[in-house]
């Protein structure tokens, strides 16, 4: 991964989790009578500090994607164009998502290559594709401008396509199962190199690439998934745009629906109150992994700044704030936060914030990154611990390892990226 300017950390805050000082204020335990074991595996512990602010690097170029409407309007008349020609662009970009000028034929011959030079500059360079699932799961490895790479899957369902995307360049969240976090953070990215992952899953299903692209249908990307590389929330303004523009009716926007978009958080715990304040109602996934503070310092080292109570609370109250019910992300790792006892204290931990259904937990077979001697649960274990949140009322399911085959494939395509599995579910197997 080649990296152009020198990384700032002096404005990081950097901490390693494992010098973390209990504050007295927020027990590092919760209240509880359930008695959780000792993990039989001690896990991997991360070395790496986390990182909140992401090293600055030479900007991507601006992009129409990056502006509103009115900056829009601004920007064409300071190019030298009548405003109106503004919305004509937009029309091409998100709702005819046609990337070549020659087929804007309804601005001047002339100016169409300039309009695309100046507006539309390359964001995203395909370095490699995968395809898996008979042509259903297209992972993309994508180069940005200062040679920095991401990745962002396409999954196509029988009722609904969703596009996985990446919102950083890496990941400072140091989470030691994780590959991208264990690779470091090296960049945030902008809106429109957000956006744009997007627009080519669209282009590439309205081009019918996709093997059963049958019958003159033309699918559209109805979810985004915020579930490839980086911390959505570590980059918030960014983010937040990308939502804005994906949720814009057409033609100033792709004109998705909020219900289709997941945000996933390992909890950073005032960025999501702002996200509840946002007016788009997109779902909160909270990668929570273990119901207490001692397993999830390890599992989530930010939970050293945010713990298991607080995160649990925000996800609530964005719940109540947004009435969208919050997904819980639970990893089971093989005796590392997979026991019966944990079970029952997720449960406990999430019925404490009241049972009408705000909440449902995803559980997520681990997929081991490579040299990790972590690896996925037991067959028994995962339906003990269905069962067992079954049994105490909290919806529960388990994730579709859709492109199990080639993940290995999958996990190459960027050096220190994730291979997460393609974020859907599908109902508990069992119980
Ligand atoms: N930073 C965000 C979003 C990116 S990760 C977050 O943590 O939520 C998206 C999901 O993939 C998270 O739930 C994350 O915990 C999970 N994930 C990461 N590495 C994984 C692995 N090796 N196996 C299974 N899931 C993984």
């Amino acid at each position: 991964m080649s990296v152009t300017g020198s990384p700032d950390l002096s404005s990081s805050e950097a901490r390693t989790p494992a010098a973390r000082t209990p504050d007295p204020a927020t027990p590092s335990t919760p209240a509880s009578d359930v008695v959780v074991p000792e993990y039989v595996q001690p896990p991997d512990r991360s070395t790496l500090p986390l990182v909140f602010t992401a090293p600055r690097r030479g900007k991507p170029p601006v992009h129409w994607a990056d502006l509103d409407p009115t900056q829009r309007r601004s920007a064409m008349e300071a190019a030298g164009h009548r405003a109106y020609r503004a919305r004509q662009l937009s029309a091409h970009y998100f709702e005819g998502l046609r990337a070549d000028p020659a087929t804007w034929t309804d601005l001047p011959v002339a100016v169409r290559g300039e309009l695309a030079s100046t507006f539309m500059p390359p964001l995203l360079t395909p370095v490699r594709e995968l395809t898996c699932d008979d042509g259903d799961t297209v992972k993309s490895l994508w180069k940005l401008h200062d040679g920095a790479l991401v990745e962002s899957v396409l999954m196509r369902y029988p009722d609904r396509v969703t596009m996985c995307v990446s919102s950083q360049a890496g990941c400072g969240m140091a989470c030691p199962f994780c590959a991208t976090g264990q690779g470091g953070l090296q960049r945030n990215m902008s809106t429109a190199e957000i956006v744009e992952q997007v627009v080519d899953g669209a282009r590439k299903l309205a081009a019918g690439t996709l093997a059963d692209a049958e019958a003159g249908r033309t699918p559209r990307v109805s979810n985004v998934v915020f579930m490839g590389m980086g911390e959505p929330l570590a980059n918030y303004k960014a983010v937040s745009g990308a939502l804005r523009q994906l949720t814009t009716p057409n033609p100033d926007g792709l004109g998705m629906s909020a219900r289709g978009i997941t945000v996933s958080t390992v909890g950073l715990v005032p960025r999501i109150h702002e996200l509840a304040t946002e007016g788009i109602p997109v779902t909160l996934a909270l990668s929570l992994h273990a119901p207490d503070d001692e397993l999830r310092d390890e599992l989530v080292p930010v939970n050293t700044r945010w713990n298991v109570d607080e995160v649990v609370d925000a996800a609530w109250e964005y719940a109540k704030t947004t009435k969208r019910r919050v997904s819980i992300e639970y990893i089971l790792i093989r005796d590392v936060n997979d026991q019966p006892q944990r079970a029952e204290q997720l449960a406990k931990v999430l019925r404490r914030r009241g049972t009408w259904g705000w909440v449902h937990v995803n559980l997520i077979p681990l997929n081991p990154t490579p040299g990790s001697r972590w690896t996925a649960s037991r067959r028994r274990d995962e339906d003990e611990f269905v069962r067992r949140l079954q049994a105490r009322g909290v919806p529960v399911t388990v994730r579709d390892t859709r492109g199990r085959e080639i993940d290995g494939a999958c996990g190459q395509l960027a050096a220190g990226s994730a291979d997460i599995d393609a974020a859907e579910t599908v109902p508990a197997r069992r119980g």
